[in-house]
């Protein structure tokens, strides 16, 4: 049987000047090409101010694919541009803010909405990440909704009833038809950045929680596609574990996907991992 794609996405979060970030693309396209993943979709989530040298690196490469699509060719699968944020308007006085339509611009497929640091930073709460959820989808952009529980609220015993509203706020007013383009991600705060990932019995645990949730919400044909990533400390050292549960659809990637060997290492089991 065919082991079904895996998605991972590499947040880098506020790191690398320009010159650093094209000098970590060659490196992981140089890497890419060596020993080409497959089944396995890339995307990589730089700052604002990298995405256009970004994009541009990876062309040179043969490597990116933007808002267009690609055709599909022989040699390693392209690199996918995700942005970290973005603000639901198309445009207007929103000082220092990015619309959808200027990520579109750039490339960018997919963006990934109410962070933990920016709901923790930035105050973000859950009916505003809703309104970057939708506009998103308006636009064409994939989603990467990410949502997760304090280590108090773990200790508490909280953590369904912190996912649960988290999930269901933010995809208020969703069709169905749109369900399929959106990206969960379950990153309990207390693993990210921290070097202590979840357990693969609290990952596969959160995680069926969350599909109960979507299957409640667009039935069982498209709440069961939606794919659903762990992040939290992945390293090459435990993703193969991760990805071993049934559950678990792929990983999003913070500290990890800054040195592109571990990237490229990770790509590389994700690859092999079997359904
Ligand atoms: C993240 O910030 O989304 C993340 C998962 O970070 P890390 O892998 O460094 O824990």
């Amino acid at each position: 049987m065919t082991p079904r794609p895996r998605l991972i996405v590499g947040n880098w979060k506020m790191h690398k000047t320009i010159p650093e970030a094209v000098g970590l693309v060659e490196r992981l396209a140089d890497l890419l090409k060596k020993s080409p993943p497959t089944n396995v979709t890339i995307v990589i989530a730089p700052p604002f101010t990298a995405l256009s040298a970004v994009a541009s690196a990876l062309t040179a490469h043969g490597l990116f694919e933007g808002t267009g699509g690609g055709a599909s060719r022989p040699g390693p699968p392209p690199v996918l541009l995700a942005a970290q944020d973005m603000h639901w308007e198309d445009a207007g006085a929103y000082t220092g803010e990015i619309s959808p339509l200027m990520l579109k611009d750039l490339g960018c497929r997919y963006v990934i909405v109410g962070h933990s640091e920016r709901r923790r930073s930035f105050g973000e709460t859950d009916a505003l990440v809703q309104k970057k959820v939708r506009a998103a989808l308006r636009h064409g952009l994939r989603p990467i909704l990410c949502i997760g529980e304090t280590w108090d609220q773990r200790a508490r015993n909280q953590t369904e009833s912190v996912l649960a509203p988290q999930l269901t706020e933010a995809l208020t007013g969703v069709d169905k038809d749109h369900g399929t383009e959106v990206v969960i991600a379950y990153e309990p705060v207390w693993a990210i950045g921290s070097g202590q990932p979840a357990t693969p019995a609290q990952a596969r645990e959160a995680h069926r929680h969350i599909r109960a949730r979507l299957t409640a919400l667009w039935g069982h044909e498209t709440g069961g596609r939606v794919p659903i990533l762990y992040g939290g400390s992945v390293t090459p050292e435990n993703i193969g574990e991760l990805l071993a549960i049934r559950e678990v659809d792929g990983a999003l990637v913070g500290g990890a996907c800054l040195d592109p060997a571990q990237f490229a290492r990770i790509l590389a089991v994700a690859s092999s991992a079997q359904a």
